[in-house]
């Protein structure tokens, strides 16, 4: 078997591995990085996703710290019109590819490994070994500093997981990839559609099938559970948007200084312009960090069919079974695969653990942003208990009740991180801050903005005085 040594080796090539890899390199300019991936490109599950996905959040904070993801456009037309671009999937992908090709290997201390596999064994110091998935050879792996797990938090999507439902023979069940194919299906189209999942990729779905001409009533829409969204102006990056994003943080914080509980939370937040609820009439129990548009917003609403009769079970080729019931279905129903779950729940752990770094969330919901941080404190700070400290795993919610939580240790760890001038400096010079810049940029004449940052900081301190009560409804609230 053949063999090599190196200083650090991640696992998975993904959006967080390579926001650490591009980091820890520029940080630690002495040490030699291997990155494995099963993928045979970097990206991760960008490699994956349906053709008409695109990122959630702006492109100009999203990837890794070094390199700009667009050219900070605003979209002229559609549902993001006004806002700052999206980059589509198969523009992130290109993007990370261009990160490996032209930052990361040049630097002549990285090495990539694609279509492999990574096995850690166990023993005193950590290693294991590289498998070929094209030829079986094995390369023994000698890790002389720490192995980085960048996939412990990878989403899971619908083109690479099992559904948990049953499907009956002659049942047509797609994922969302298909659509794009269906102009090939000829005297066989499809007379319903029915999206599964109530996600942000079933969103997604209902968004692309009304674009792209299917009539609304020819939809039906099964939601287990209603999902409160971010407003996406909130997450607009340029000076331009102050009221909405520094301004939208400050009423953030102003609702979770007077909120009494959860629900209440989630509907100061509606009010204030922060949150939307595709369907005023329902009240949400999910919450994802999933963001949207209010055009995107008002094109879902032209789908009235929704199913709301628990999880799907079984689709049979007559009807739906569902934990509340049966719905018949249609000769021609096409159905859109869209439970994978891109936020799987897995147990939080310390993120430093000796020779091991579990990469997550130290800032919801940016895990780019999250492994840059991370790869910095890696680099500079003396031992896991400081590192831990600086970076204590952010939890992501899985519905409305997470959320007090995750907002108040992303707010501990920016405290910690204001309080160290090195940190405090790099966290305002990262592209993928989002705000940080924006607020140091504010002209001191400018009283308008200086009322918001004022508002903002006097509602932060209010906040977090609120959080222990928030939590301590949400641990109340019934599962
Ligand atoms: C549709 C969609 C849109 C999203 N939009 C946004 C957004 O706008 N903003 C945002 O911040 N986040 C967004 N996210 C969240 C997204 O999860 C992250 O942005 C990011 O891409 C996740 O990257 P990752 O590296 O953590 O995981 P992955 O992309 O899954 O990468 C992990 C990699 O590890 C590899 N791997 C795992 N185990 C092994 C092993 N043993 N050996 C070798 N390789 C292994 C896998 O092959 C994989 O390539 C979105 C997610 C989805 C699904």
């Amino acid at each position: 078997m053949a063999s090599i040594e190196t200083d650090y080796l991640i696992i998975g090539a993904g959006a967080s591995g390579l926001a650490f890899a591009d980091t820890l390199l520029d940080e630690l300019p002495d040490a030699h990085i291997t990155i494995v991936d099963r993928h045979g490109k970097p990206g991760g599950h960008w490699n994956d996703a349906y053709s008409f996905v695109s990122l959630h959040q702006p492109s100009a904070f999203y990837g890794v710290n070094s390199l700009p993801l667009g050219a900070n456009r605003k979209d002229a037309v559609g549902t993001n019109q006004g806002y700052y671009e999206l980059a589509s999937g198969p523009e992130v992908s290109g993007y990370f590819n261009t990160v490996m090709n032209q930052k990361l290997l040049p630097s002549g201390r990285v090495a990539y490994h694609p279509m492999s596999d990574w096995q850690s064994e166990a023993g005193p110091a950590p290693g294991g070994h590289i498998t070929s998935i094209l030829s079986g050879a094995r390369t023994a792996v000698t890790v002389r500093r720490k192995v980085v797990n960048a996939a412990y938090v990878s989403p899971s999507v619908p083109s690479t997981h099992t559904p948990k439902f049953t499907v009956g023979e002659g049942v047509r069940l797609v994922p969302p990839n298909a659509l794009v194919q269906l102009w090939q299906a000829r005297g066989d189209r499809p007379t319903q559609f029915v999206i599964v999942g109530a996600g942000k990729t079933a969103m997604d779905v209902g968004v692309w099938l009304l674009g792209c001409g299917a009539s609304a009533d020819a939809i039906q829409w099964v939601m287990p559970r209603d999902s409160w969204l971010i407003n996406r102006a909130t997450t607009q990056p340029g000076m331009e948007f102050f009221k909405h994003n520094i301004g939208g943080q400050a009423e953030q914080m102003d609702a979770l200084s007077k909120a009494t509980s959860v629900q209440d939370l989630f509907l100061r937040l509606e009010a204030a312009q922060q949150m939307f609820r595709i369907y005023p009439d329902q009240t949400p129990t999910m919450f994802h960090y999933a963001t949207m548009s209010q055009g995107e917003v008002a094109q879902l609403r032209q789908i009235t069919r929704v199913i709301r009769m628990g999880h799907l079970r079984a689709i049979e080729p007559t009807q739906m079974v569902l934990a509340q019931g049966t719905v018949p279905v249609a000769h021609g129903t096409l159905f859109i695969d869209c439970t994978a779950s891109a936020v799987e729940p897995r147990p939080m752990q310390p993120i430093f653990q000796g020779g091991q770094i579990v990469l997550q969330l130290v800032r919801a919901p940016l895990p780019t942003f999250s492994a840059a941080l991370t790869a910095y404190v890696e680099a500079h700070y003396p031992d896991d208990a400081v590192k831990n400290n600086l970076c204590q795993t952010v939890p992501f919610p899985n519905g409305v009740e997470g959320y007090p939580a995750s907002v108040a240790v992303s707010m501990a760890n920016q405290f910690k991180w204001s309080q160290d001038k090195a940190l405090r400096q790099w966290v305002r010079n990262s592209r993928l801050d989002g705000f940080g810049k924006l607020i140091a940029e504010v002209d001191p004449a400018d009283t308008e903005k200086l009322a918001i940052l004022a508002r903002f900081k006097q509602c932060a301190m209010a906040a977090m005085g609120n959080m222990p009560r928030l939590m301590g409804a949400a641990a109340r609230q019934p599962g």
